[in-house]
């Protein structure tokens, strides 16, 4: 008898003539997953993922390819010849096992999938017999067909499968498949939640952080980094440009009034974004935010600073309520993170009334007092650039 990990994915199956290559990303990534762990097999096989798991630790396994986007479900099974003797053994093991870990469990159903036509036995038939076997021998349990504390599933295939737990992916489509965008990602809680977001879509990821060094700290840019840190487990490794936005704060503080302070530096930001991610193959920029949040993020502000770029911005939070990111990023790990307490470039020159109902035309008139090519020249010259990885 074998181990296996029966992976599924829901959407990708549905896509066409695209489904084969949805599918071999799928399985690229999971062998991505996995590569530091030794030789694991991952291969596909009736709309499925299989990963022979030999002697492996399951659990480590699980816990990587769970975070594998694409995939919908996993499941640990025992994989052996198909019999009737043999299935109605291992699903009693199957379930004893259960029960040893949880005592409470009173009531079961068996669901049965035949692949195999010419098993002798159909579905249904399966299922009754296996459910009379295992209520023979456990004591103190009954059937409950409509909520049962446990399932436990039987496949008939070229080889019979049992397996009575289902652990949840976070779905999505596998990370390769929808080209590259670049996030703005802050050191706070949202833009981490937003590039993931649009990574569970297959969008392979950048991120460029702004700071105002020296006013913000080293430590600051290690929480950045810390973050994407945690991505990189979903995301893979990540591509950081790093921007000392100061030169162009001063110059806005100098010459532009007060209150319009963070609409004109996210436009600043949006445009250098834009010339980076054009350099290096992003098709969109992704951002944290989200209607109302704060003030600069108005309607009115959101499309000021809309107005400062062609190419498309995702704002994949903008509907979202704030008590929502902040389960998701806890979900994702990113939350603890997230608010260690370190100042942001924004913070530095934050207007004491900012204008939250900004005039494009009131916008673009001081930026004429700018010289906003150089500006955005001098700080792309001086941009670094580092990898981040997982583990790293
Ligand atoms: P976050 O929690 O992501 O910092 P926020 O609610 O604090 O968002 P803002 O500070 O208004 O909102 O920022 C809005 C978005 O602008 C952020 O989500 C992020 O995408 C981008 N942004 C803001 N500051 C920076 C920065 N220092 N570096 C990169 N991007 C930034
Ligand atoms: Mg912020």
């Amino acid at each position: 008898m074998e181990n296996v990990i029966i992976v599924r994915y829901g959407e990708i199956a549905l896509k066409g003539l695209n489904k084969k290559f949805f599918e071999d990303k799928l399985v690229s990534q999971i062998r991505n997953a996995l590569l530091d762990m030794g030789k694991i097999r991952v291969y596909k096989a009736h709309s499925r993922v299989y990963i022979d798991v030999a002697d492996y630790n399951t659990r480590d396994i699980t816990d990587r390819v769970k975070k594998v986007f694409g995939v919908v479900s996993l499941s640990v099974a025992k994989k052996f010849e198909a019999d009737m003797g043999r299935i109605e053994e291992v699903a009693l093991q199957e379930l004893k096992d259960r029960i040893d870990k949880d005592s409470s469990i009173r009531t079961f159903k068996v669901e049965t999938r035949r692949g195999d036509k010419k098993f002798p036995l159909q579905s249904p038939e399966i299922s009754r017999d296996v459910g009379a076997y295992l209520l023979q021998n456990i004591d103190d349990i009954s059937v409950d067909v409509h909520n049962p504390d446990v399932v436990v599933y039987v496949e008939v295939r070229d080889k019979a499968f049992i397996f009575s737990d289902k652990i949840d992916g976070f779905g999505g489509l596998p990370l390769g498949t929808n080209g590259r965008a670049l996030l703005l990602l802050s050191g706070g809680i949202d833009s981490p939640v937003a590039g993931w977001l649009v990574a569970k879509r297959g969008v392979e990821i950048e991120a460029m952080h702004f700071h105002s060094y020296p006013f913000t700290s080293e430590r600051a840019k290690e929480k950045v980094i810390d973050l994407l840190r945690i991505l990189s487990i979903y995301c893979g490794e990540i591509k950081l440009y790093s921007i000392n936005l100061l030169p162009i704060q001063k110059e806005i503080n100098e010459k532009c009034p007060e209150g319009e302070m963070t609409v004109l530096s996210r436009r600043f930001m949006m445009k250098i974004a834009q010339r980076v991610g054009k350099d290096n193959s992003c098709d969109a920029l992704v951002t944290g935010e989200s209607i109302g949040q704060v003030a600069s993020q108005t309607v009115k502000s959101l499309s000021v600073i809309n107005e400062s770029v062609e190419m498309p911005i995702f704002r994949p939070l903008i509907a979202m309520d704030k008590v929502d990111i902040v389960d998701l990023a806890k979900k994702i790990g990113t939350y603890e993170t997230s608010i260690l307490p370190f100042e942001d470039c924004c913070t530095v020159f934050l207007p004491k009334h900012p204008v939250i109902q900004p005039r494009l035309d009131k916008i673009l008139k001081s930026e004429e007092k700018l010289n906003v090519k150089n500006l955005i020249d001098e700080v792309i010259d001086k941009m670094e650039t580092e990898i981040v990885v997982a583990g790293s």
